[in-house]
């Protein structure tokens, strides 16, 4: 059960259901009156934003647009300056540019981004050297470090996640309302990468193709405004009730609620419980709605997802985010997306390729092979074109820096060089070369439908 932040009493439904993944804060009254602060601070995203976006993610109900939405498995608040920031942008930028010009489609961007701070564990405690202590559940919860202290869930990180995301955030409207991700700039995110990885060429030349048909049409006269700016939203998964109940306001045009701590809220795999708090919160808020499903999820499940959080039928409300495995999508997958297609509900279809495949190397390392990652987006093209339905896009953990923690790839990564540059927090990402690699390879699937 989570904290009655007394924002708009009444209708804060979830907070009598069973809420999973909620750390055991040590001090209650201290968490009641960060959340009575957080309940006062001003929204980071603005309602009209969210009601945007899922109109965009209409388009890709449709069929119409691709979504592209990724980033960080765990923010950490020490990794939040202006380079770790513009490498991931542009790393997304260069996927989406690959995307909609490979694929000559409009692509959606959304980043895991300013927010996602919280992480759901498997197990409550980790073991190592025989000492056992809590497990680490993302910067807004407790520290990373493996020591006692830090392992204490601290409330005051709640206000710092609130803070931290804002500053992305603001960095993030800069960036990419301010002419870095005008798309004259093309060849400028590639700059610092180009010579030293194949993937940066192969960009490089598709760069010089875009660059052509700008010149193409300013000869012609024309010079669109939607060239200057990019249209960018914020996503993160929303499993500390107790923070994402502080951050819901009614918005004033319509009465309804949305929680402003983000655009696009999703709900993971082990928080997807029917009689749970996390889908009744989410069943109450009109931004858009992500639900991972596992390889267990049933047809039922799934129609009941749409029943609880799309009543209406509202095109772009709802997105099921398939993270089944290489090994399973292609098994897993047919009947759900038979079954929610034969109900006459609309919905986003996504493949996670990532949280499927993960497994742990001799190391010791928590890895992906790109392979796998590649395999399973594969899987999910083949389902939906067998079906005659729309693949819409990828959901995927990546960094703009070159770490080491996902195998293989064109520029190939081996299991023995993952410790040199093995730096999340959580899940292994693809770093920029891998992800560029999987943009093209995706775009090609896309083409080839
Ligand atoms: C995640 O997206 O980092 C995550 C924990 O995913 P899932 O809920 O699908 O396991
Ligand atoms: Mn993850």
């Amino acid at each position: 059960m989570t904290v009655n932040a007394e924002t708009h009493a009444g209708t804060n439904t979830w907070q009598s259901l069973p809420a999973a993944q909620q750390p055991e804060w040590p001090d209650p009254e201290a968490l009641r009156d960060v959340i009575a602060e957080l309940a006062s601070y001003p929204p980071l995203v603005f309602a009209g934003e969210c009601d945007q976006l899922r109109a965009r993610m209409a388009d890709v109900a449709e069929g119409k647009a691709f979504l592209l939405q990724g980033g960080d498995c765990a923010e950490a608040f020490d990794a939040v300056g202006a380079d770790q920031i513009r490498n991931k942008l542009k790393t997304l930028l260069q996927m989406g540019a690959v995307l909609t010009y490979a694929a000559s489609v409009p692509v959606v961007k959304v980043g895991r981004i300013a927010g996602q701070y919280s992480k759901p564990r498997s197990k409550p405690t980790e073991t190592r050297d025989g000492v056992t202590l809590p497990t680490y559940r993302g910067d807004s919860v407790n520290g990373f470090e493996f020591t006692a202290e830090a392992r204490v869930p601290d409330p005051q990180r709640l206000k710092r996640m609130y803070h931290t995301s804002a500053s992305t955030l603001n960095l993030v409207r800069a960036f990419t309302t301010g002419g870095y991700a005008d798309l004259r700039q093309v060849h400028a995110w590639n700059q610092d990468f180009v010579k030293s990885s194949p993937s940066g060429q192969r960009y490089e030349a598709l760069a010089r193709e875009i660059d052509r048909a700008l010149t193409f049409m300013a000869a012609c006269g024309t010079d669109p405004a939607e060239f200057r700016t990019v249209e960018f939203y914020a996503s993160h998964e929303a499993l500390l009730l107790d923070y994402e109940t502080a951050l819901t306001r009614t918005d004033s045009r319509t009465g309804k609620l949305y929680d402003v701590s983000g655009h696009m809220l999703w709900i993971g795999e082990r928080t997807r419980q029917l009689d749970g708090a996390h889908i009744e919160f989410a069943s109450r808020i009109g931004n858009p709605i992500g639900v991972k499903l596992g390889p267990g999820t049933t047809p039922e499940e799934a129609l009941s997802y749409i029943d609880r959080l799309d009543p209406d039928r509202v095109p772009g409300r709802l997105t099921f985010v398939v993270r089944m495995g290489a090994d399973k999508v292609r098994d897993k997958l047919p009947t759900l997306v038979e079954k929610v297609t034969a109900s006459g509900a609309k919905v986003v279809w996504v493949s996670d390729p990532m949280h499927g495949n993960t497994f742990e190397a001799a190391s010791g390392h928590k890895t992906r092979r790109f392979d796998d990652v590649l395999d399973e987006v594969k899987g999910f093209f083949e389902v939906h074109h067998g079906l005659g339905t729309h693949p819409g896009g990828i959901h995927v953990e990546l960094t703009g820096d070159d770490v080491t923690e996902c195998v293989g790839g064109g520029d190939e990564i081996f299991v023995d060089d993952l410790h040199q540059r093995y730096e999340t927090a959580c899940d292994p990402r693809l770093n920029r070369s891998q992800s560029l690699d999987l943009a093209f390879l995706v775009a090609e699937m896309y083409r080839g439908q």
